[in-house]
């Protein structure tokens, strides 16, 4: 069995947002100390952690700082610059690796190496030119997305087209997005029947375990509210699960990983794309699964024994966007069943995770009602 990187030992988190925050809440949970490398100050991570790093990725004597003091690193996000990634990698252990870090947040990397590999993605092509994503169109006969190659998380960099025409608005979007893009995305659009996702970790020595696969619904392109576990035939779960786990075998992942699944309507699955950290559909995890997805990410990076991962009870994942600002938490927490986590963001804006909240109940259609009649209320209480 490997090293260990055992308890009082400091993890570095590249990056100070709400994953960040929870991350270091587990870290710390375990008894590790935490540093936090965030490009803004007063940051949601910054303020549960007494060692924070503010400055630009970019700034080497900042990652001179965050090298020296840290153990181990890790992200809590994919968009940080490869090359800043392999300078973190040159100096101490980084999980997940600069180079899968690099696939994921590329998603003409990622598309390109999921394809080479033969694991199961919708119809793709990269564009150079309008007039290339209107031939894709024709060619495949069908909507399609047009996405930004970097920088996209939470629908945005995308933009759907019918597969008839595409109006002005639509060409001056893209003709931007071209300018600045050395190719964009061009993939089918897919007739859903569900999107689901599964969690995993690998630890360093080479231990796999995965989350059960789960449900989650997005509205506008940004997930609303996640499922667990997901209502589909097991046919289905298991196949996601064994797809998740042989990718990370693959790549020789270490860490935690989330794949996005689309299930199409003949029960089709296809892989829709890789976060390469905590993801917003593990959030349930933190009430509702023996082992929160932060926890299992720090076990992943430090090499400890992988922990439970089977569900606690059915429960379902609400997140509280920026839109429901001011929001009236006298109505959320006067629930006493409701799980309410707030991130602490300085500033609500329109489509900002502020925070969630997770309902618990002994089935999946009890929880659902009882998350639904919560929105309901809380959008109700704003006008
Ligand atoms: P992001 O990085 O913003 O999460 P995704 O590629 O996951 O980007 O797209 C966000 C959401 O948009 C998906 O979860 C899904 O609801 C919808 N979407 C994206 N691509 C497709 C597609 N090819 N077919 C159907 N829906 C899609
Ligand atoms: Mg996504």
């Amino acid at each position: 069995m490997g090293r260990m990187i055992l308890p009082k030992s400091t993890i570095g988190i590249v990056g100070g947002g709400q994953l960040g925050k929870m991350l270091a809440q587990a870290a710390q949970m375990l008894g590790y100390k935490v540093v936090i490398w965030s490009e803004e100050e007063d940051c949601p991570a910054c303020r549960v952690t007494a060692s924070t790093i503010i400055g630009p990725y970019t700034d080497k004597d900042k990652l001179e700082e965050f090298t020296k003091q840290v153990d181990v690193a890790t992200v809590e996000t994919e968009h940080i610059h490869l090359s800043v990634l392999q300078g973190i990698e040159r100096q101490i252990p980084l999980y997940p690796s600069a180079e899968i870090v690099g696939i994921a947040q590329n998603r003409q990397k990622e598309k390109s190496w999921l394809a080479e590999h033969h694991f199961p993605v919708v119809p793709f092509q990269i564009a150079y030119s309008i007039e290339e994503i209107i031939l894709f169109k024709k060619q495949i006969d069908a909507d399609v997305v047009v996405k930004t190659i970097t920088g996209g998380y939470d629908g945005k960099g995308q933009l759907r087209l019918s597969r008839t025409d595409i109006d002005q608005e639509q060409r001056s979007t893209l003709s931007k997005w071209l300018s600045s893009e050395d190719g964009l995305i061009v993939e089918a659009w897919l007739p859903i029947q569900a999107e689901l996702s599964v969690i995993a970790a690998r630890n360093i020595d080479k231990n796999i375990a995965s989350f059960p696969v789960v449900e989650n619904e997005h509205r506008n392109h940004i997930l609303h509210q996640t499922i667990a576990p997901a209502r589909i035939e097991k046919k289905a779960t298991d196949q996601a699960r064994q797809i998740t786990e042989t990718l990370m075998e693959e790549l020789d992942y270490v860490g935690l990983l989330c794949v996005e699944f689309f299930y199409d309507q003949e029960g089709k699955i296809y892989i829709n794309e890789l976060a390469p950290r905590p993801h917003n559909s593990g959030h349930y995890t933190l009430n509702a699964a023996v082992t929160s997805q932060f926890e299992q990410t720090v076990r992943a990076i430090c090499n400890l024994p992988l922990g439970e991962t089977s569900l606690l009870s059915p429960s379902v994942m609400v997140n509280l966007l920026g839109e429901l600002w001011p929001i009236n938490v006298e109505k959320v927490v006067s629930e006493p069943e409701v799980k309410l986590h707030l991130y602490g963001k300085k500033e609500a804006r329109e489509k900002r995770k502020m925070g969630h909240y997770t309902i618990l109940a002994d089935s999946i259609e009890k929880a659902m009602d009882k998350a639904d009649s919560i929105y309901i209320s809380l959008l109700e209480s704003q006008h």
